[in-house]
């Protein structure tokens, strides 16, 4: 289906890392998931095919990709294993991009060319015990002294924590000014008062990592500060707008994913004298588990293209984001029932798909959130 609207760039790039996913990422996956251990091997592939720079500027040692490039690499690794699709986004969309739009020259040369080889992990720090959907709740104060903000307060829940070298964090210098309080500061990981503690017994994505992070008087020079002071929280929320398409491009790989082992399942298994392909009812829902896919990855493709062309897209990142994690939890929910009782157990894809699934209606915006802003530009409100 897809072929229709790809260029002859992005076909290739989609069969290389599709080739990936087959042949390395899916077979891993399973045992990632069971031991909950990040998969550096996983990550080591994916830098020699330089998907880590894959929208990187050449100049910072990336290939310059576009948004579409992204959400079809997205797909393709969230196809063989969601977990390691996570640790992507988060390196790629949340941290190096991050810093590439609003990080000086300087900035970009010290951290970029790292990350674009995945030498060093990225992370991205929002999420507070006090501060998650309401992010310009947070409590994390950066007070300016002696050329540096000293931060003090606690991140939650932030993926690659517990590997990453470079650290893009939010912070408030003055909280009751909300969103006007915020700025971005590049923390490092051996920054002194900067303790990382992993956070345990996630039910998906198993194989990345997620961690609390704690400041105490933890000192950041002002050169490492992204953008201007009070303008953090703005960056961010432009950010997360592009970064929701690739959730989105990563919910139509778990949603794809389950659609195939549903279909292979199907064929294969006989009830009654017959393929359970044959019985209408797994019909249906493989029939809803096919359009839907197609749905999903059509407004990726949308809202990816206009971000390309430069032109408004965040209203359609968030239908993408809303429509797409709804897709793959209902596709991953269908695999479960197709499978039967085997699929209730691992290490069938199913079963952990289900799991994987679940997440993506919480983070980078829970559907909610994403209905709120779609409400808000349809009502013009
Ligand atoms: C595996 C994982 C990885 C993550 N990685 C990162 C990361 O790398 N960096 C980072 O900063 N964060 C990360 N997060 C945090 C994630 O983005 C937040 O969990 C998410 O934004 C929701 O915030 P919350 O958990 O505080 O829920 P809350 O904001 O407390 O929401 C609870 C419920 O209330 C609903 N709700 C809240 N406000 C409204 C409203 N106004 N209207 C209607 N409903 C509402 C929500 O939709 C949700 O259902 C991660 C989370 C997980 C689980």
């Amino acid at each position: 289906m897809e072929d229709l609207f790809l260029t002859e760039d992005e076909r290739l790039i989609r069969s290389t890392v599709r080739d990936l996913a087959d042949r390395a990422l899916a077979p891993r996956a399973p045992d990632y998931d069971e031991a909950g251990e990040f998969p550096w091997d996983n990550v080591r592939d994916m830098a020699d095919l330089g998907l880590f720079g894959l929208t990187i500027d050449e100049e910072y040692g990336g290939s310059g990709g576009t948004a579409r490039q992204l959400a079809i690499t997205i797909e393709e690794i969230a196809r063989g294993c969601a977990a390691t699709s996570v640790i992507y986004l988060a390196h790629l969309s949340l941290c190096a991009q991050y810093i590439q739009a609003f990080g000086t020259k300087g900035q970009k040369r010290r951290f970029i060319p790292q990350l674009a080889n995945a030498r060093r992990i990225g992370a991205f720090a929002l999420t507070e015990p006090g501060a998650g959907s309401d992010s310009a709740a947070i409590s994390t104060t950066a007070a300016r002294k002696d050329g540096h903000y000293v931060l003090n307060g606690a991140k939650l829940f932030t993926t690659n924590g517990a590997e990453a070298d470079t650290f893009v964090v939010l912070a408030t210098q003055d909280a009751t000014l909300r969103s006007r309080g915020v700025l971005t500061l590049i923390v490092e990981r051996d920054s002194e008062g900067f303790t990382i503690n992993p956070q345990h017994g996630k039910m998906g994505v198993r194989a990345s990592s997620t961690a609390e992070l704690v400041f105490q008087d933890c000192p950041v020079p002002v050169e490492n500060r992204l953008g201007s002071e009070g303008e953090g929280f703005r960056q961010t929320m432009q950010m997360l707008n592009g970064s929701r398409i690739g959730i989105a491009a990563q919910c139509v790989g778990i949603a794809q994913a389950a659609y195939e082992a549903s279909l292979s399942y199907a064929k294969q298994r006989q009830t009654f004298g017959k393929q359970i392909a044959e019985h209408q009812a797994v019909q249906w829902m493989v029939a809803d588990m096919a359009t839907e896919v197609d749905a999903a990855r059509l407004l990726v493709l949308r809202a990816a293209t206009l971000m390309d062309r430069g032109e408004p897209f965040a209203t359609e990142a968030s239908k993408a984001k809303l429509f797409a994690s709804q897709a793959a939890n209902r596709a991953a929910n269908s695999a479960v029932q197709i499978h039967g009782g085997v699929g209730y157990f691992a290490p069938t894809p199913s079963e952990r798909l289900y799991r994987d699934a679940r997440v993506t209606e919480i983070y980078e915006g829970s559907s909610e959130v994403q209905r709120l802003i779609i409400a808000r530009a349809v009502l013009g409100l």
